[in-house]
Order: C-alpha cells, then sequence, then structure tokens
C-alpha cells in the first residue's frame, strides 16, 4: 500500500504552538521496506501517527492507498485503519485485563467479525509470532519480548497492507529486538509495505531505505 504526504506541517496548540513537521513531502511505494530516523523530538512519531491515520495534518495532504485522508470523515478514516493498517508501538499498549487472544481479537473489533471467529483468528496471529503457547496469559505474566509479540499480533491480524511500528525495540534488550526485527521483516515478506520509526542503527540498516528527519523536516528521503 502506498504513503504519500505532499508538502504536511502538523502543529500543535499551545504557548507557544509545537511547529512538529515543517513541510514534509514523501512517498512510500507498495511492498517497501523503511525505516525513519533522526533524533529525539525532531517529528518522527508525529509522521508515524499520521501516516497511521490516527492524527490528521494541520495542513498539506496525507494519502493512503491514493485516498486523500483530509477528505474522509471519522468514521471512513476509522474504517481505512481498521482494514489497511497495523500499528505497534514502543510501550506495547496492551490491555492489563485482558488475556494475550484477547488482546489480539481486540484488532479486529471494528471488522464485523463475530467473537468465535475473532478468538480464531487471533489465535492463528499468536502462531504466527510464536507464542500459541502464551494465548491465555495476562500481559503482566509475559516478558517484553512476548508483550512486544503480542502487540504485533494485534496489529498484523487483520492482515494490513500497512504496518507501522514507533520504536518497536526501544525498550527491549538488544538480543530480544533484534528477534523482534527479524519477524517485523518475515511478515512484511507476504507484501505488506512497512515503516519503523527507530533509533537503532542496525535496524535502519536492514530495511531498503532510511528516511531522516530532524527538526520537522525530511533532511533525507
Ligand atoms: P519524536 O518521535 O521524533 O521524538 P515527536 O513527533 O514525538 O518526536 O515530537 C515532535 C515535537 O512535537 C516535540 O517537540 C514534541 O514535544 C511535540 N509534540 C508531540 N506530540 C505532541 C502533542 N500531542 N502535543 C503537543 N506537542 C507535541
Ligand atoms: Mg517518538
Amino acid at each position: 500500500m502506498t504513503v504519500e504526504l505532499d508538502d504536511v506541517h502538523k502543529t500543535y496548540p499551545g504557548t507557544p504552538p509545537v511547529r512538529s513537521l515543517r513541510g514534509v513531502s514523501l512517498a512510500i511505494a507498495a511492498g517497501e521496506r523503511v525505516a525513519v530516523v533522526g533524533a529525539s523530538g525532531s517529528g518522527k512519531s508525529t509522521l508515524l501517527n499520521l501516516m497511521a491515520g490516527l492524527d490528521r495534518p494541520s495542513a498539506g495532504r496525507v494519502s493512503i492507498a491514493g485516498v486523500d485522508i483530509g477528505g474522509l470523515g471519522d468514521r471512513e478514516l476509522s474504517g481505512i485503519r481498521a482494514y489497511h493498517i497495523g500499528v505497534v508501538f514502543q510501550q506495547f499498549h496492551l490491555m492489563e485485563a485482558l488475556s494475550a487472544v484477547e488482546n489480539v481479537a481486540a484488532g479486529l473489533l471494528y471488522r464485523g467479525i463475530d467473537g468465535r471467529r475473532r478468538r480464531e483468528r487471533a489465535r492463528q496471529a499468536l502462531d504466527r509470532v510464536g507464542l500459541s503457547h502464551r494465548c491465555d496469559q495476562r500481559p503482566a505474566k509475559l516478558s517484553g519480548g512476548e508483550r512486544q509479540r503480542v502487540a504485533i499480533a494485534r496489529a498484523i491480524v487483520g492482515r494490513p497492507a500497512l504496518l507501522l511500528a514507533d520504536e518497536p525495540t526501544g525498550n527491549l534488550d538488544s538480543v530480544t529486538g533484534q528477534e523482534i526485527m527479524t519477524l517485523l521483516h518475515a511478515l512484511a515478506r507476504d507484501g505488506s509495505t512497512l515503516v519503523v520509526v527507530t533509533h537503532d542503527r542496525r535496524v535502519a540498516d536492514a530495511l531498503d531505505r532510511c528516511i531522516e528527519v530532524r527538526d520537522g523536516q525530511v533532511v533525507r528521503p
């Protein structure tokens, strides 16, 4: 799935306002595997959130699969997210009261699939990330690497064409981080577009292309 940004600005209100992105243009082709690097505060997460349709630009255009998301209502945008986009965060964002399989099944809530079928597909996704033996555990009982695998399973359970990850190895030791990256690569091999925000040089080097952000602008496309 393609992602295109055309002169995108994002300003957060406040005194003074924070100009997080200042005129970003870039295009990511379907099936491409891209790293986004840059110092802390340079605008990487803002960029990823816009690509994920989790936020809207203050100015400029964001197109996902050729559709300008600025022209969509909230319901239509949620629909695109639910069917086509998976997101993984550094802090996992799992629901502590739910088991692994229930957390993953939650990734299908907006797809109109009944509960039994959701759990069945969640088990398959947990199997793909090597966690079928941990389905019934709550997050508190899992290691950091296992939690991130659950979060990845939740992101891929709907087989999204666009998989976005914001510092997915940032809270993990380096060996576990490498395992998580190997997994993301394997999952992207079936043709989905992969965008990974990372501080880790090795993670960035393993991807096809590296976009560098500095002070809200892309300095290397
Ligand atoms: P990075 O992910 O590269 O560390 P961010 O995109 O998170 O950078 O942040 C870029 C700038 O925007 C920072 O100055 C940050 O403080 C600011 N920022 C990010 N999110 C918000 C927000 N929700 N409200 C106000 N300022 C924000
Ligand atoms: Mg960030």
